[in-house]
């Protein structure tokens, strides 16, 4: 049996008129540049969202980079945030010139500790922004994050690439922070064809704001108020996003399906000493972007990564894709040597970059496949 990691082609089977009929509008017009098709989906994710302002943006990357930039993070300035993420996070804080604190996580959630942003930030007295990741789907502690951000005078940017339609105590990613960065890169829980990209704000300086740094901080042509950039969303992309956006709730409503399946044959396997998985904190409610386990490491060789990875060979040989997200914490990453962290200094997002494993979801995976990977999972724990 094969189990990919993804499969996207079953997703598009059901829905290809749709995408079809949507991008044919924009071939039909010629008109590749904004245009209506960006000013539609917009205004759905704002809705969806419940955003006041929704501005699509060229990617990701470029959604959390423009974030910090409307918010004017500098050279000089700090911004907190979490070791265990996609490299994007703190990429886009380093491109401003602004230097990245990163804190731990708590190891149940893989999310940033609220606790140390707290002890971060008696530290770090030229932080201007904190910038929490809703990690695999899975919002981060919101609450204290933004009672400490209000205390000292921080703004709060979430990083949601994996988490749109993701709540903390009843409110979605994209609504508690000054500005939110979402990402529609095809392997997401909302992918488009390509690239692409969502600010969401309700702050009525800022979201015009980010408008116009998205094109090169102009709002009337040839006159630049700003120095922005060339960050729009393509009018294919977002002929894509607009068809496949109504799906959404039933694609997560899928996942969360297949994670209580999985769940419900972990029980069952007698593993608990060896694989844990996913924690579902008691505010949030997952999207399940990924669903991703813990395997530890005893009583392979010396580092539980030898577990984690045999497990991962042991799976790929059996036709079963997995990934591991993130092998290197962002504080170990080469581009950041200069700013002297060394191993060991933020031990719990060490450790899960070592044991955790992503597992394949979507809504299409059937019970059949689920059942192969953990009876395969079961086989190589020597059960
Ligand atoms: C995917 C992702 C991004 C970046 O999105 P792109 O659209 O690929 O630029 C940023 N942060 C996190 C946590 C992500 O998973």
């Amino acid at each position: 049996m094969n189990v990919p990691l993804l499969d996207l082609k079953m997703q598009h089977q059901k829905i290809k008129d749709d995408i079809q009929q949507s991008i044919q509008k924009v071939i039909d017009s010629q008109h590749f540049i904004m245009g209506p098709e960006v000013a539609e989906f917009e205004t759905a994710a704002a809705k969806y969202i419940g955003a006041k302002y929704a501005i699509g943006v060229a990617s990701g990357s470029d959604a959390l980079l423009l974030s910090l930039m409307a918010l004017n993070i500098k050279a000089g300035d700090e911004v907190i945030t979490t070791a265990f993420s996609f490299f994007a996070t703190a990429g886009s804080i380093a491109r401003t010139g602004a230097r990245p604190v990163f804190v731990d996580i708590d190891p149940r959630t893989f999310n940033c500790d609220p606790n140390w942003i707290a002890d971060a930030l008696k530290k770090h007295k030229k932080a201007k922004a904190i910038m929490p990741v809703h990690l695999y789907g899975q919002c981060a502690e919101m609450q204290p994050i933004m009672e400490l951000a209000q205390k000292h005078n921080c703004a709060v940017v979430e990083d949601a690439a994996q988490a749109i339609g993701s709540t903390y105590k009843g409110k979605k990613a994209g609504t508690m922070g000054a500005l939110t960065g979402f990402s529609f890169f095809p392997s997401k829980n909302l992918g488009g064809w390509g690239d692409g990209g969502l600010v969401t704000t309700d702050d009525d300086n800022l979201g015009p704001l980010v408008r116009k740094l998205r094109v090169h901080g102009s709002s009337k042509k040839y006159y630049h108020q700003y120095i922005g950039m060339n960050s729009r969303l393509d009018t294919l992309q977002a002929a894509v996003l607009k068809a496949k956006l109504k799906y959404l709730d039933s694609w997560s409503a899928g996942r969360a399906e297949r994670a209580a399946y999985y769940n419900k044959l972990f029980q069952s396997t007698g593993l608990p000493d060896t694989i844990t998985t996913p924690y579902v904190h008691p505010d949030c409610n997952h999207i399940y972007h990924q669903y991703t386990i813990i395997v530890k490491g005893k009583p392979f060789g010396p580092s539980p990564q030898d577990k984690r990875d045999g497990l991962r060979d042991f799976l790929k040989e059996r036709g079963i894709g997995t990934e591991v997200y993130y092998p290197l914490p962002l504080h170990l990453q080469e581009c950041f040597t200069y700013m002297g962290y060394k191993p060991g200094d933020l031990p719990v997002s060490e450790k899960a970059s070592l044991e955790a494993l992503s597992l394949p979801i979507y809504p299409e995976l059937t019970s059949q496949q689920q059942d192969y990977v953990v009876e395969n999972i079961k086989a190589f724990m020597g059960k």
